[in-house]
């Protein structure tokens, strides 16, 4: 099932996500459901709070085609050397800037069947999982690039968001008078 995808301006994006208690079916079907929104939006990765779950879990699909699920995910080694490449995300569609990080991270998680593993990533993998772990401390890619450039993009999605709001609102009580007319139709009839 393709869920919503949570936009920059949404509170939850900034929140610390809460670790997962159990690794259970709810757990296994949410991951299925962020494979299936991620694919449907071409991502690469998804994190909990992207999809309005407050939750420490992430997949991915990094260039070797296999499924990733992350749960309570920490990691645990990055390298000194660090690399750039231009990030984007699904939560912050249509921007794109070069961000530095460590080229390689060693991280540990439980996988979708509740199992630990260790994981040393390089090349896309280390960049997507170091990207989806920032999602569940609440930062988002933008942070860690040029400041200027992050006040301004986060203005414009509080814009985008605020209009969006206004829209909804608008709509809602657009629907409302036309149920009050009916309403006072049915009334005048049942006289
Ligand atoms: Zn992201």
């Amino acid at each position: 099932m393709v869920l919503d995808i949570v936009k920059l301006g949404e509170d939850i994006l900034r929140q610390k996500a809460e670790p997962v208690a159990e690794v259970n079916d709810e757990i296994r079907k949410l991951a299925e459901d962020m494979f299936d929104t991620m694919i449907e939006a071409d991502g690469v990765g998804l994190a909990g709070p992207q999809v309005g779950k407050n939750l420490r879990m992430f997949v991915l699909i990094a260039d070797d085609d296999v499924r990733r699920v992350f749960i309570n995910p920490q990691i645990i080694k990055t390298s000194e050397e660090l690399g750039d490449y231009d990030e984007g995300c699904l939560s912050i569609p249509q921007v794109y800037e070069t961000i530095r990080r460590p080229v390689r991270v060693t991280v540990q998680a439980l996988n979708e069947n509740g199992k630990p593993f260790t994981l040393d990533a390089d090349g896309l993998l280390a960049r997507i999982i170091q990207h989806e772990y920032d999602h569940l401390d609440g930062i988002v890619f933008i942070d860690r690039g040029d400041k200027e450039f992050a006040e301004k993009t986060t203005a414009q999605f509080k814009k985008r968001m605020e209009r969006a709001e206004q829209k909804r609102k608008e709509k809602e009580a657009k629907a409302r008078k036309i149920a009050a007319k009916i309403a006072a139709k049915e009334a005048k009839k049942s006289k």
